[in-house]
């Protein structure tokens, strides 16, 4: 059975539903934990409708939603990852209704989304809600893949800080939601949901904005259908190899990663989407960043990037790659609990280790290669100022202190070849893996969410009461992890 994913911006097309044949991926794909909102009727109008028109300096959106019966909508933007106050760069707010201008009242306050704005108009009135956004251009290094980039060369920005969402239970579940590109014929343009300048797509609101945005004069658009899932790349910029060999690249750690975590559900989900552009000013040196997105990434990286692995930009972009695409794994697919900065020792720590383990299986890292990152790694964890932080202050210190950001990724990654030792000597031959298939299983059938207890109540399962109570006084209490877990680094990359 297949639900509606994408849909053109015809909607004519997906009259193949109807057939036995499983209609073309590209406009109807997957099914499950992936598609939460079930088939809709695909003659179905989408209910919301987003317009960005981007140009040299600044980004128009516009919104187009059916106001709510009470005659009173709210609309909201909030944090997401370190951008605290998005509505900060919001100019040139108006509202009109069927029948004219309507009144618009702003209000800010502690909850998320932090900034609303609340919308009077007629009962059930079709609204058009328009605004210019303008951020910064002078972020610090390492937040400027996470803050829009707008120039004449590209603009890329992620839903969750440019686009305005109705706020309430109403608006929770699935919806149809529409997109539509307002630039000129000679711009490319791109997004988690496809190259059309027009399209609509099922989806919460939620997961629609954790999406990249994406256009300019030479953004690319490259496919690979050879896999079991479909993947996409939307690229800007010049680089040391061509875009056709770094797709190749992309397809062969997303199979391995597939493997690795017995994944069943691959072909049902919808296009993979990787989204790769370089900085507007280049910092000086090698600077590789990115960020998990809905069934897609977006990543930045300086000039030195590479597809040797023999060089350092080459080490650097596999690890990017293969780091953001594992999220789609273990982040999306297994989605967390909030606060989810509980769980980021696995969601990052798991997903670090899960990485190098996909590089290797893809032929692309030596086991020898993976364990000298590993090595540096664990060096970087033993002179972590924050190396004993309990895991609760992460929640607060996160985004505000470099070594508290930093920890998750490297106790995580200790703790899962802990694991992966402890599992393999108790004959589960695939060591960490079969955590991580178990633990992938339980989210794409059941619909679990990790927490820190189930987390652990299935490490338990899997080994002890007395080993995960070790576990429990490293990822919990911030203890170091002993000896043994850091040796355990000899044999994680060789089986
Ligand atoms: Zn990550």
């Amino acid at each position: 059975m297949f639900n509606l994913r994408w849909i053109r911006a015809s909607l004519l097309v997906v009259s193949q539903m109807g057939c036995s044949a499983p209609p073309a991926r590209w406009v109807v794909v997957g099914e499950g934990a992936a598609s939460p909102g079930g088939l809709l009727d695909p003659e179905l109008p989408p209910s919301i409708v987003y317009e960005l028109a981007p140009s040299a300096d600044e980004v128009a959106v516009t919104v187009e939603l059916d106001g709510e019966e009470d005659g009173e909508t709210e609309l909201g933007l909030g944090a997401w990852a370190a951008i605290d106050e998005p509505s900060l760069w919001l100019s040139g707010l108006s509202a009109t209704a069927d029948h004219g201008p309507v009144e618009i009242e702003v209000k800010r306050f502690g909850l998320r989304p932090k900034s609303r704005w609340r919308v009077r108009h007629d009962p059930g009135a079709r609204l058009r809600v328009h605004y210019i956004m303008t951020p910064p251009t002078d972020a610090p290094i390492e937040e400027r893949h996470l803050v829009p980039r707008i120039s004449a060369s590209l603009f890329r920005g992620v839903g969750n800080v440019l686009l305005m969402t109705p706020v309430g239970e109403v608006w929770e579940p699935a919806r149809r939601i529409g997109f539509r590109w307002r630039v000129p014929a000679e711009i490319g343009v791109a997004s988690s949901f496809g190259a059309e300048r027009e399209g609509a797509v099922d989806l919460t609101l939620d997961d629609f904005i954790h999406a990249f945005f994406m256009a300019g004069p030479d953004v690319r658009w490259v496919s690979d259908d050879g896999g079991e899932r479909g993947l996409r790349l939307a690229i800007s910029g010049s680089w040391t190899f061509e875009d056709e060999a770094f797709l190749q690249q992309l397809g062969a750690v997303m199979q391995a990663q597939s493997e690795l975590v017995q994944d069943e559900h691959a072909s049902e989900q919808a296009p993979f989407v990787v989204s790769f552009a370089p900085y507007a000013e280049p910092p000086a040196g090698y600077s590789f960043a990115g960020t998990g997105l809905t069934d897609s990434f977006l990543a930045v990286a300086t000039p030195q990037a590479s597809l040797d692995p023999e060089q350092k930009g080459g080490r650097r972009l596999y690890h990017l790659l293969a780091h953001e695409m594992f999220h789609e794994v273990n982040g999306r697919r297994i989605g967390r609990e909030q606060p989810e900065q509980l769980v980021y020792w696995f969601s990052e720590g798991f997903t670090e280790l899960m990485a190098f383990r996909s590089l290797v299986r893809a032929e692309i890292f030596d086991a020898a290669v993976a364990a000298e990152e590993g090595r540096a790694l664990m060096e970087a964890h033993r002179s972590n100022p924050a190396r004993e932080l309990p895991n609760a202050d992460i929640v607060k210190r996160f985004w505000t202190d470099a070594g508290a950001r930093r920890i998750p990724y490297q106790r995580g990654f200790v703790v899962g070849m802990w694991l992966d030792g402890e599992l393999r000597r108790r004959g589960i031959d695939r060591g960490v893996d079969a955590f991580m298939a178990e633990t992938l299983r339980a989210a794409d059938e059941h619909g679990e969410r990790v927490t820190v207890e189930r987390l652990l109540d299935r490490i338990e399962t899997m080994t002890s009461t007395a080993f995960v109570a070790r576990i429990r006084d490293v990822v919990v209490d911030g203890e170091m992890p002993p000896a043994e877990a850091f040796d355990a680094l000899e044999g994680v990359f060789t089986h």
